[in-house]
């Protein structure tokens, strides 16, 4: 994307036009979440002030209009990530769609779903497979799993450069998984795994694979049929969308055999006092009132994405992030956390700087007006893993462009003198 889209494409976000005491605003957190384009604050309001109405329910116009809207994001969704329509159940965010996976599995494992939901269950002997990068959101769901079914816990490890070793994954994923939960992108590391090869191995032993797409649907064109993954989950707010919205895909007919987590209204076929019959997916997983204008306002973020291309999209932010990994570099006492090869990962770098705690370095950021993330950015075993407690983030997106990049490193390279942190 030459600069001249880039500052197109910057107009269309009115944060961006924020200062922050005195200095221009240079947002490189939009790994922690994206700003959002008018066209999505726009389809939230219009969605508010025009069509608001419960939907699935009624036969009155705002009901039908409002059911329309609600049906036609979804479709918009599933198109971007290349899923079919019923395939995408809405949730309020990756958490919740990940949870939604490992409680459906420990319902099956309580014998909830009946013979169809025979192929979720799983107890002592099985073994559910992460990696050492996830984010808590895909780890902690799969432990407590494993907590309530006596299930083993077992995780694909790192190499020192922050790639996932497979050295030893055809004895890590045996005979004996039943999951495979790993993340398409890093949040830290911004390493973008072979999705090919784990989900070939877990096709191999019959596992069903779980894909975090949280870091890749609103960077990389993304495409789950052709990932052949069982499993994905993604969050509205990091894809230029609103908060409180986001989403499980899953094939049709494991999500038709998965049994629901929450259960009531809307999700229904049939109740008697006695017993309840549940509704096709993804109505199965949909209890109760939805997010109506937030699943609206997402259904204008993935089409803004659309429209840009994602593929531009990707190539602009591997520009922006070779830019940051190349100048992190050049600063002495930083060391960067992940792949040094720009091409093995998206525009997002990680890094610790030597004798400086990453929240003086975040606060050192701010006041430059670089807003940065700074912990352990829900991944505390990997950070474990580099010998550290937190880091700091620069994370991009399609608005970033090379005055955030130089405004960034300039503030950067003055941290550990401010610090008296001198080598
Ligand atoms: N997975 C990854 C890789 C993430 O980066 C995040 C958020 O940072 C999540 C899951 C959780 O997303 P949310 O908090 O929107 O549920």
């Amino acid at each position: 994307m030459d600069p001249l889209e880039t500052a197109r494409v910057r107009g269309d976000f009115p944060l961006l036009e924020r200062t922050m005491g005195g200095s221009r605003l240079a947002y490189l957190d939009s790994g922690a979440t994206a700003q959002k384009p008018t066209c999505v604050i726009d389809a939230e309001q219009d969605f508010l002030t025009r069509s608001n109405a419960a939907v699935h329910r009624g036969a009155h116009t705002l009901a039908v209009e409002a059911t329309e809207a609600f049906e036609a994001a979804r479709a918009a969704v599933a198109r971007f990530v290349g899923a079919d329509t019923e395939e995408v159940v809405w949730t309020k965010n990756a958490t919740e769609a990940l949870n939604l996976v490992a409680y459906g599995f420990a319902n099956a494992s309580a014998g909830l779903g009946g013979d169809e939901a025979a192929r979720f269950r799983v107890g002592p002997g099985d073994t559910l497979v992460v990696t050492e990068m996830e984010h808590h959101a895909n780890l902690v769901p799969w432990q407590q799993l494993a907590a309530r079914t006596g299930a083993r816990l077992r995780w694909l490890p790192l190499t020192d450069d922050g790639r996932l070793d497979l050295t030893d994954l055809e004895t890590i994923v045996d005979d004996s998984t039943a999951v495979l939960a790993f993340t398409h992108v890093s949040n830290v590391l911004g390493t973008i795994n072979e999705v090919d090869r784990l989900v070939a191995r877990a096709r191999e032993v019959g596992a069903l694979t779980v894909l975090d797409a949280c870091q890749s649907a609103a960077h990389l064109p993304l495409d789950l049929h052709a990932l052949d993954v069982d499993f994905a989950a993604f969050s509205g707010h990091k894809m230029l969308g609103p908060t409180g919205i986001g989403a499980l895909y899953g094939r049709k007919h494991l999500l038709d055999a998965l049994p629901p987590v929450l259960t009531g209204g809307s999700m229904i076929t049939t109740v008697t006092m006695e017993e309840t019959r549940f509704l096709p997916a993804p109505q199965r997983f949909e209890a109760g009132t939805q997010p109506v204008a937030q699943i609206v306002g997402l259904g204008a973020a993935v089409e803004y994405l659309t429209e840009i291309g994602m593929d531009t999209v990707a190539m602009h932010e591997a520009a922006v992030g070779e830019a940051l990994l190349s100048g992190v570099r050049e600063i002495p006492g930083v060391r960067v956390l992940g792949p040094l090869d720009p091409t093995r990962r998206i525009g997002t770098v990680s890094f610790d700087v030597e004798g400086v705690h990453a929240h003086d370095v975040g606060q050192f950021l701010d006041s430059r007006g670089v807003a940065a993330r700074v912990g352990h950015h829900c991944a505390q075993p990997l950070h474990r893993r580099y010998g550290i407690t937190a880091s700091t983030r620069a994370s991009s997106a399609i608005y970033t462009d090379t005055a955030d990049v130089e405004q960034f490193l300039a503030a950067l390279s003055e941290v550990r003198a401010f610090f008296g942190a001198h080598a």
